[in-house]
This record gives C-alpha cells, sequence and structure tokens, in this order.
C-alpha cells in the first residue's frame, strides 16, 4: 500500500518520539535523524493441536488453505461464547496484520477502545506499541498484533486462568497457521502462558525463551510504560528487548 505524506510523516514521528523516549539518542543519529443484543450462533469450538506440540521452527511456506484457515479463525472469534467474557464484550478482537508476519505481538486481552473497536492495541498503550514497531523499523502492517484473550475482561481486569484456556485454541492456532519467526509477549499474563515462573518480569524480560521452535521475548507491556511515564530506566530496557528481537530479525 502506497503511503502518503502524512502517513510517511507519522511513521517517522513516531519512531522518532519512542527512540527519543527511550534514551537512544545514538540510534537516532545511525538513522541519519531520520452484543449486546440477542443471542449468538452457537460458537464452534477449536481444537488446539494435542499434546505434546510439535515444533513450528523450519515448516514449509504458508498455504492459500492455512490463509483461509486464518480467515475462519477469525470468524469464529467474532460470534465465540466458549467463556463467560463473551457476555460483556462489544466487538471481539481476534488480531490484525499479516497474515504471514514473521514477528507478533501477544498482549493480554482488548480494553475499552479495542473492545469499540474490534482491534488490538488502539488505545493509549497501542499508540506506544504502534511507536516502538515503527522504530523497530517494521510497518504496522507487516506485523500480526493479538491477546491472549479475544474479548474484554471487565473493568481491564487480568483474565481468569479458564478464560485463558477457553480462548489458548485460538492463539495457538493463529500461531501455528502464522508461523511467525518470532513473538514479543507484552507483559506478564502472555509471559506467565508461555515461559510460566515464579520470577518477576524485571528478571524475565530480555531473555528469548522458547515456543516449540520460535524464539519468544517477555517484555514489559505499553501500559506499564505509560504508568511509569517518567522512568526512562523502563524504555530503557523495553527497547533493549526490541533490539535482541531485531538483531534475531536482521533488521538492526
Ligand atoms: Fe471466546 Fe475467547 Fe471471547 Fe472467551 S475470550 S468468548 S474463549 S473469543
Amino acid at each position: 500500500m502506497k503511503k502518503n505524506a502524512a502517513d510517511i510523516w507519522e511513521d517517522l514521528k513516531g519512531q522518532v518520539d519512542f527512540l527519543s523516549e527511550a534514551g537512544a539518542g545514538f540510534v537516532l543519529k545511525t538513522e541519519g535523524n531520520a452484543d449486546r443484543g440477542g443471542p449468538p450462533p452457537e460458537s464452534p469450538r477449536l481444537e488446539a493441536t494435542a499434546s505434546p506440540l510439535p515444533s513450528l521452527a523450519g515448516l514449509p511456506a504458508q498455504t492459500a488453505a492455512e490463509r483461509k484457515a486464518l480467515e475462519e479463525i477469525d470468524k469464529q472469534v467474532l460470534v465465540c461464547r466458549l467463556c463467560p467474557l463473551h457476555r460483556l464484550r462489544t466487538k471481539a478482537v481476534p488480531g490484525e496484520g499479516s497474515r504471514s508476519a514473521e514477528l507478533m505481538f501477544i498482549g493480554e486481552g482488548p480494553g475499552r477502545d479495542e473492545d469499540a473497536q474490534g482491534r488490538p492495541f488502539v488505545g493509549r498503550a497501542g499508540q506506544l506499541l504502534r511507536k516502538i514497531i515503527a522504530a523497530m523499523k517494521f510497518h504496522e502492517d507487516e506485523v500480526y498484533i493479538t491477546n491472549m484473550v479475544k474479548c474484554r475482561p471487565p473493568d481491564n481486569r487480568i483474565p481468569h486462568r479458564e478464560e485463558e484456556e477457553a480462548c489458548s485454541p485460538y492463539l495457538i492456532r493463529q500461531i501455528e497457521l502464522i508461523r511467525p519467526r518470532v513473538i514479543v509477549l507484552l507483559g506478564k499474563t502472555p509471559t506467565d502462558w508461555f515461559l510460566p515462573s515464579r520470577q518477576g518480569m524485571t528478571s524475565r524480560r530480555g531473555h528469548f525463551g522458547d515456543y516449540r521452535g520460535i524464539p519468544v521475548m517477555p517484555t514489559f507491556h505499553p501500559s506499564y510504560l505509560i504508568r511509569n511515564e517518567g522512568n526512562r530506566e523502563i524504555k530503557r530496557m523495553v527497547w533493549d528487548d526490541m533490539q535482541k528481537v531485531m538483531a534475531l530479525l536482521g533488521r538492526k
């Protein structure tokens, strides 16, 4: 898609803003400074691949049938009522971005703005995530952004384990079909799911884990950065983590 001057300016501005806030002036230099109506239809139950789950590394390129399967997941999510979260949602949020993305971001769950629009990461934290993506030299259409649960938990509470378990087959199938080269886990909820540990996020962030042959990088959730807006150290840590992801993807 051809970008107009305003789009290009917004991309550059987002990149510069994030890098500047993260204290990455040296990077700037090298960059040239540059339903609530009637009951929904019955949800089909999506089965996750039987355990143990096979490695996804080195599989052949995605097929047309697999791209079609991803569209089917979106349709199933939109009418899903496998867990109680469907009762209070306005719109379910399957995810968005490239269906053959080499980089996938997984957050916790939709918030108020996401619930209203049916799109992931469109609120304030989402705007920051999109700045980070631009700073990583990716266009947001190139990556895939989704969440552990596809419907908004009330009052933005942390999803319950049963809700994550009910929703996880959708996420697992998305990963299996997209087969990203790297996954970034945004915050404690997805990190606890993929890389269970008793350690806090400060210890776990910045260290690659493994999900079926795919490197997974835990880092802080953008909303945590916003809650700690004046803390440059947290921004620096997130930027360090993203630089490791960029290096693995050959984007540095
Ligand atoms: Fe279905 Fe997931 Fe929404 Fe629960 S959160 S109703 S499992 S799509």
